[in-house]
Formats: C-alpha cells, sequence, structure tokens
C-alpha cells in the first residue's frame, strides 16, 4: 500500500531499527517502546490485520520470527508476550499487521483468569 507507513520501513523508504530481516518478514524496534524489549514483527505484503485472509504459511513464518526475535532480543527465557492489537476496540493505530514482541520486565497485567 502506498501510504502505509510500515509498507515504507518494509521497502526501506523509512528508517527502523531493524533486528531480523528476510524476504517475507522484517523486525524493528517500535518507536515508543513500552517495554525494555518492544519489538514489531510485520509481513513485507500488507495485510490490514491477522484476519485479513493471511496465508497461514505466512502467519506461521511470522509467529517463528516473533519467537526469533525473542531469542535474539534474549527474552526468550525469562519470557515475553506477543500482542496483536485490531481495530478500533483493539486500538489499532497503524493499520498494516504487526506483532508486538514485549519483554524484559515483569509485565503488569496478566492476561486470562485472575490469580
Ligand atoms: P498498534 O497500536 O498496535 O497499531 O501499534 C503501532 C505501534 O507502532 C506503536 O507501538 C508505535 O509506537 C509504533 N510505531 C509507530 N510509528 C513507528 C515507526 N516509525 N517506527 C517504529 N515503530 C513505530
Ligand atoms: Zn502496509
Amino acid at each position: 500500500m502506498s501510504n502505509c507507513l510500515f509498507c515504507k520501513i518494509a521497502n526501506h523508504e523509512i528508517d527502523a531499527k531493524v533486528v531480523y530481516e528476510d524476504d517475507l518478514v522484517m523486525a524493528f524496534e517500535d518507536i515508543n517502546p513500552q517495554t525494555p524489549v518492544h519489538t514489531l514483527v510485520i509481513p513485507k505484503q500488507h495485510y490490514d490485520h491477522i484476519g485479513d485472509d493471511v496465508p497461514e504459511e505466512l502467519l506461521g513464518h511470522i509467529f517463528t520470527t516473533a519467537a526469533k526475535v525473542a531469542q535474539i532480543k534474549g527474552v526468550d527465557t525469562s519470557g515475553y508476550r506477543l500482542v496483536t492489537n485490531i481495530g478500533e476496540d483493539g486500538r489499532q493505530t497503524v493499520i498494516h499487521l504487526h506483532i508486538h514482541v514485549v519483554g524484559g520486565a515483569r509485565l503488569p497485567i496478566r492476561m486470562g483468569p485472575a490469580d
């Protein structure tokens, strides 16, 4: 998509701190990190979000890459969280599928049943 920020990052038209890249995906540091480790994983091809008819093979590759990023960032053993925001209620602000890899500190909110 011509006017999409993350498409421009994927095409190297806009700079980002790239952590990992291959033909299909890119991982780069979030510009406004919410945790000590906060890296985004995107497919290079544009999809609005995870429900946008993304090929399953590509989805698998995106998640495998997220796990690889956790390793690269050194949080694979200490633990981390993968988040993908979708649409209005999900508070998605950049409409190009991305997975947040967050960690490096005890995360403030536990997802799932209360402790
Ligand atoms: P979301 O709210 O899930 O759509 O997340 C979008 C994320 O993109 C936010 O965490 C932003 O801080 C991040 N972001 C916005 N612009 C840039 C940029 N130019 N480079 C890296 N991360 C960005
Ligand atoms: Zn895009």
